[in-house]
Order: C-alpha cells, then structure tokens, then sequence
C-alpha cells in the first residue's frame, strides 16, 4: 500500500482490505443474531458513501433480505456540515417492517438525526442503526447506534466508498489525511557491479540523505559475528539472496535509526517483489513514498568484468569466483529485474547508462535526483 494524492490531498494507510472485511463479517453477524428467525429486514444504506460497505455487508448477512438506499450529503470538502441534504428519498411501505440503516460513517451524527427524522413517521416495527465507522470525540447527538464496526479518532478518511471532494470512493482499503510527504527517497537500482555503491557515496553528500546499504549492512554484522551475519553468511558466500524477512525487518531498524534523515538512498534493496511492496508500505504508514528508481544500465559482460576486478582488492569472497557472481546475476534477473516493472507501472522508473567514468555518472544521476 502507498501514500495517495486526491485533488490536493495527501492520504496514508489506514485500514487495510482484510481488516474490513473482518469487520464487515462481524457487523453481519451480530446483525443476524439479534433479529427473530423467520424476520426479514429491510437495509436501507445511506448514499453514497455506503454503497460499498452495503454490497459486502448484504453478501455477509446469512437469511433473506429487502435492500433499499436513500440518498443524504453533509460533507464538503473534508469538513461536515450540520446542513443535511435528503437528495432521493424511500419510496417503499415501511408499515410494521424491520429497517437497518446502513451508514459508512458516523461523526457529528447530523446525518443520524437526519434518518431518524425521516423514518419517524413510517410505523416501523423497528429501527437499526449500523455503522461501519464511528468518531466517538465528535458525536454530539443523543442518539442511539446499534453497531460499530470499529470506533476512529477524530482524521478525515477516505477509501472503500468514502470520497474526499468525489475522489477516493474506489479503493478497497481506508487512508487517512496525511501532511505532504517530506522525505526525499530514492532506490539506486541495477543488477551487481553497476556502481551503486561507489555512487551512492557522493550522492548522499550532495543531497543530504542517509545511504543504506542491505550488502554493507550484512557485512558489517557478518565480521561483527552477530547473530544475523551468521544468518546471512552462508547465503551471501553462495551468491543467493537472504530471506526476504530477514532483510525487510533489518532495513526497516536501520530506517528507524535514522527517523531525522531527509530521506534516503536505498542500495541493494528492494531486490525482490514482496520486498518493493513491504518498502511501500512501510514508508506509507509514516507519510512517506518512494519518489522514484534511478537504474544504472550496464550490460553484463562489462560488470563480471569489473566484479572480478574489484575482487582483487574488496575482500568481498562473493566478487572472487566466477560461478558465484554468474549465480548473483541469476538472482538479479530472476528475482530483482522485475522490480523495472514495479515502478515502471507507477511512473517511477529512471533508467540511464551507467557505463562511462565516475564523474560523468555522478553528473547523469544528479540531474535525475534534481527532479525526485
Ligand atoms: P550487495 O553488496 O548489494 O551486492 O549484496 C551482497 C549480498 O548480500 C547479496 O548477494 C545477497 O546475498 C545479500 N543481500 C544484499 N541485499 C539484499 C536484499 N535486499 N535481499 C536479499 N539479499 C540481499
């Protein structure tokens, strides 16, 4: 999940797709627990926001049932407003029926005294009232609500039919008002040897950013014997990849230990799909993004060629044999090339030639780091 942009907005994750339904399941439950056997209820769901919050919750609820909506607005932009506006109406007999409203969002609770004005006069057997999401700082009726889903502080949502200004309605998980991000975050790509390291170095001066390295990381625990360098070692020594849970839980401490950066240069990772995804989220939950990929394109000849190279002088036991780094660029392009695609597709991805001398490619990333 990431950090959404709506009009002028910006949202982070706030409830994810699994977590809803759960909470959906259950509203629907209790629902059908409370009503006599053979009772069949009407729903009535409160437009707009509702519509998708009543589909799921009509699919949950086990036994026959009626669904009708009436159409109410009290929000503009991101704040309610106490004037509710009733813009299409019931038109079924409600005479000695069971009514459940279905309401997305509960906050000042205009919109509740504005559905018990409505069904006061329709001789309902009963009303119901049941809520996805309730502010319980801001209400400020007297009136009752027989289930929450799931009680929230008092900040702006949108997503899975909650719309800021019209937009946002069609996610399937809620995000919540958030400040611009602030960091500037940039993932050095490309497959072993490309000059991600080297490049790194000045990048990070220029732009005042942390740099981390996952490789350097590894090593460093590795000659410090900790537990996770004994962990990585013999994954490292073949040329394989550390388990994706090992590396997220480390990048996402060596993350933590810097909370102050500007942002950062991230080296060496992602390197494969669940990894991209984690960085995503893990950053959204704290405002932030991944502002673009910058790929150094160097074709594969040339980098065995400059690994066996810097072999001679790193220490690095991985540069020094051939079939280790043949299996490293396995890796890359079974598991880690793919990632082009991933920020490709949300107009993240800057590939530029990484063949040339330090300088010029110093230069070449600047200008694209310039623009992040
Ligand atoms: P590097 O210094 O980036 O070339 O990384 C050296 C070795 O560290 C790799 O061959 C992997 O064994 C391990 N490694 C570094 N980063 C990652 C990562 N993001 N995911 C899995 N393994 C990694």
């Amino acid at each position: 999940m990431k950090i959404i942009k709506l009009h002028d907005l910006y949202f982070k994750p706030f409830i994810n797709a699994d977590e809803i339904a759960t909470i959906v399941k259950t509203l629907a439950r209790q629902v059908k627990a409370d009503l006599p056997k053979e009772e069949v209820p009407i729903f009535v769901g409160i437009l707009n926001g509702c519509f998708l919050f009543a589909a799921d919750f009509i699919r949950e609820f086990d036994g026959n049932c009626e669904v009708s909506f009436v159409k109410l607005a009290s929000y503009e932009g991101t704040t309610s407003t106490e004037k509710v506006k009733q813009l299409v109406g019931i038109n079924e007999d409600l005479t000695g029926r069971t009514v459940i409203i279905l309401e997305d969002i509960i906050d000042t609770g205009a919109t509740l005294q504005e559905i018990y004005d409505i069904f006061r006069n329709k001789n309902v057997k009963q009303l119901k009232v049941a809520t996805l999401f309730f502010k319980p700082d801001v209400f400020k009726k007297e009136l009752p609500i027989d289930y929450i889903g799931k009680s929230i502080e008092d900040k702006f949502i949108v997503g899975y039919g909650l719309d800021y200004n019209n937009l946002g309605r069609n996610y399937p998980a809620i995000y919540q008002l958030t400040t611009q991000p602030k960091m500037k975050n940039i993932v050095l790509f490309g497959p072993p040897g490309a000059g991600k390291g080297t490049q790194a170095t000045f990048l990070k001066d220029m732009y005042n950013l942390v740099h981390i390295s996952t490789g350097d990381v590894f090593r460093y625990n590795i000659k410090n014997q900790t537990k996770l360098g004994l962990l990585a070692k013999k994954y490292m020594d073949e040329g394989d990849l550390v388990p994706d849970e090992v590396t997220i839980n480390m990048l996402k401490a060596e993350v933590e230990k810097n909370a102050k950066a500007n942002g950062f240069i991230f080296d060496g990772f992602p390197r494969t799909e669940s990894q991209a995804e984690a960085l995503d989220t893990f950053l959204a939950e704290k405002g932030e993004q991944i502002n673009g990929m910058v790929a150094l394109e160097v074709p594969e000849d040339k980098l065995v060629e400059r690994l066996l190279e810097r072999g001679k002088t790193s220490g690095r036991t991985d540069d020094t044999d051939e079939s280790k780094i043949r299996n490293r660029f396995n890796e890359y392009n079974t598991k880690t090339a793919v990632l082009k695609d991933y920020f490709e597709t949300q107009g993240k991805y800057y590939g530029l030639n990484g063949v040339g001398s330090i300088e010029e490619i110093t230069t070449r990333l600047a200008k694209v780091f310039d623009t992040l």
